[in-house]
């Protein structure tokens, strides 16, 4: 498919994009995959491609919660990947550094929502604790980031792709809840960095601790980059992007959280047979936790199932063990 063809973004051109690394303040694979652009690397290296320069738009390379990578923590006083929604934005005086951070990144990238924004696309970077392997994350109507997604995929067939759907629920046991990993939103109004353009996407590699490098993460991170900046230079130029008519998305559809105490107090941990078993298929009665008292705690969920952020560390005060989602099929042009 190539650009002129497409439904809805024959003339959608990407004149700049912004590459953000830091959002969370202790994911250091995004942080150092800014420093090696922003140092001008151009040697590759055994696993680790060097820097792909963008031919048709401005890419520029970004930290994104400065004083958190300074701390070496996720933030400061509130997760800036939670700060995007439009609600949180009209609020100019909220307290705090994020909320801060937020208005200038909005009014540097965006402002979100307006018909003609600073720059179009957002490449966000992150890390997981979780066992996820290399992953991107794409609003499922956003139909630029299911080409880039797709385009991903096809130069790195180990990538699975994650996706949040703003669709209202119906309140159903299996509807989506509109929302993605550990956050409460409003459906279609979501509060992630990557929201502020009007196309973007999310790369989430793992397993890697919190302040920890290891040169497989950043290299599966610099691969995606790359593979991103080449789809975008060729849907810029009109150039035929070859991709299948499909893709598998996995989309979530709610958290789940560990065993409480009365009181709230974490009781349990994930069972020992699910630990490190992202995007492997659950079952009513499988294994899911297991308490500090020894008592297992099945799964009761809807079937077939995949567990994602399985054990994340940042999920823990977000009350969430893991998120759940669907795999699902969905055409890659969306019309
Ligand atoms: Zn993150």
């Amino acid at each position: 498919m190539k650009r002129s063809d497409h439904p809805r973004l024959n003339d959608s051109v990407i004149r700049t994009a912004a590459l953000i690394g830091g959002t969370h303040g202790n994911e250091r694979t995004g942080v150092t995959a800014i420093q090696r652009r922003l140092a001008g690397v151009a040697a590759d290296a055994p696993g680790l491609p060097a820097p792909r320069e963008a031919k048709s738009f401005r890419l520029d390379a970004l930290f994104g919660n400065p004083r958190a990578i300074e701390l070496n923590r996720r933030y400061v006083d509130f997760d800036l990947n939670r700060c995007f929604s439009s609600d949180g934005l009209a609020d100019r005086d909220a307290p705090g550094y994020e909320r801060q951070r937020a208005q200038v990144l909005n009014a540097l990238l965006g402002p979100k929502g307006a018909a003609d924004p600073a720059y179009q696309f957002t490449v966000d970077l992150h890390t997981t604790t979780a066992n996820l392997g290399p992953t991107v994350i794409i609003r499922e109507d956003e139909a630029m980031a299911r080409i880039v997604a797709a385009a991903v995929q096809r130069d790195l067939p180990e990538v699975r792709i994650m996706s949040y759907l703003a669709e209202e629920s119906d309140g159903g046991h299996d509807a989506p809840a509109g929302g993605g990993p550990g956050s409460a939103n409003r459906p279609g109004d979501y509060p992630y960095v990557a929201e502020i353009t009007p196309h973007g996407i999310e790369i989430e590699v793992g397993p890697v601790p919190q302040g920890v490098v290891r040169a497989d993460v950043l290299g599966w991170t610099e691969a995606i980059i790359n593979s991103i900046v080449a789809t975008l230079d060729a849907w810029n130029h009109d150039e035929e992007i070859d991709v299948p008519d499909e893709i598998t998305v996995y989309r979530y559809i709610g958290d789940s959280d560990f065993p409480r105490s009365r009181d709230g107090a974490l009781a349990g941990m994930i069972h020992p047979e699910r630990q490190d078993r992202d995007f492997e298929p659950l079952h009513p009665g499988d294994p899911l936790y297991l308490t500090f008292d020894g008592t297992v705690v099945p799964y009761d969920g809807p079937d077939g199932a995949v567990p994602v952020f399985v054990n994340e560390a940042a999920y823990y005060e977000k009350r969430a063990a893991l998120t759940l989602a669907q795999a699902q099929h969905i055409a890659t042009v969306l019309g």
